[in-house]
């Protein structure tokens, strides 16, 4: 007899929108749906809206399971979002029991780092990989790490939070409450700071492409900048490549994985930023590793992290 085919409900839980997908067992999107969390007023009304987006978009299709990628601290174990998103109440919300139960389905739930590195490794750019470390420079650096074809989560499913190492004791004050942590050094935050840090007393063309695009300044104008052979930039650019492959190294000498996976807005700069990122990080391993790993792009787009939390079922 031929196996019913069940399908899987993908759902990236943003502050502002969230973004739910059904997916075959192929891992192929065959529907989807978008929705503003704007007006909604508690836990319990962003979670009706969950399951009446899950029912909607499945349209009637048996489900083997929904799996939920949130931002912030995440109780994997039992499914609890603790704390760290901007919904509204949105502090220890039990997820999994109150999903599962209007659903009658399984229900897991999983920080959106880890299920963006998920989603790379099982679709992505870290396919075939045995040890894979994802880093996503953006505003912040987010991470995952798969660990000999595991998802890495952790006595309290808080693992891999690599943005947050310290790289520079006494350094700048991060939202964490430490300080000189790695992505006050090298996110597209921390690039496009210390350029208009730098810029203060020296003229650069970073203002004017900004400018001219009609944007505020961030770190892809630094980057564009670079390409010229700006003089800030090309400064800024370097350090933070220095800060990004010291970050990389840590994370080799750590997990001794086979491939780095860099996502996020930065990862954008391609050309510009992996043959040096591969050099620099080469050099600031220990020789045993070097020739070890390779240093890719990512290769999922928007859709990372509903891909990556539907994957916690199909993969496994
Ligand atoms: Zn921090």
């Amino acid at each position: 007899m031929e196996k019913t085919e069940r399908y899987v409900v993908g759902i990236d839980l943003g502050g502002t929108k969230i973004a739910a997908a059904l997916f075959d067992s192929q891992g192929n999107i065959r529907n989807r749906e978008r929705m503003e969390t704007a007006n909604a007023k508690t836990a319990e009304e962003v979670v009706q809206r969950l399951v009446d987006m899950t029912r909607s978009v499945a349209g009637g299709l048996p489900l083997s399971g929904v799996g939920l990628a949130s931002p912030g601290a995440v109780n994997s174990k039992d499914g609890i979002v603790l704390h760290g998103t901007n919904l509204p109440e949105w502090t220890n919300v039990p997820l999994k029991r109150w999903m599962g139960d209007a659903l009658d389905v399984e229900v897991q739930v999983v920080n959106d780092a880890n299920a963006a590195a998920w989603g790379e490794y099982v679709r992505g750019a870290g396919k075939g990989a045995e040890t894979m470390v994802y880093v996503t420079f953006s505003t912040g650096i987010g991470a995952g790490i798969v660990l000999d074809g595991k998802l890495l989560l952790g006595a309290t499913s808080f693992a891999g939070e690599l943005g947050h190492t310290i790289v520079e004791p006494g350094g700048p004050a991060c939202s964490c409450g430490n300080n000189g942590c790695w992505e006050m050094f090298a996110s597209g935050t921390a690039i496009r700071d210390s350029a208009a840090e730098l810029m203060r007393s020296r003229s650069s063309a970073i203002a004017d492409l900004a400018a001219a695009q009609g944007e505020a300044m961030s770190a892809k104008h630094v980057f564009e900048a670079y390409r010229q052979g700006d003089g800030v930039a090309v400064q800024v650019v370097d350090r933070a490549v220095s800060y990004m492959a010291l970050g990389l190294a840590n994370a080799v000498h750590t997990f001794n994985p086979d491939r780095i996976v860099i996502g996020g807005g930065v990862s954008k700069a391609g050309d510009q930023l992996f043959p040096a990122l591969r050099d620099r990080t080469e050099q600031m391993v220990m020789k045993p590793y070097r020739g070890t790993y390779e240093l890719v792009a990512a290769g999922l787009q928007d859709d990372v992290g509903l891909i990556g939390a539907a994957a916690l079922f199909h993969a496994s």
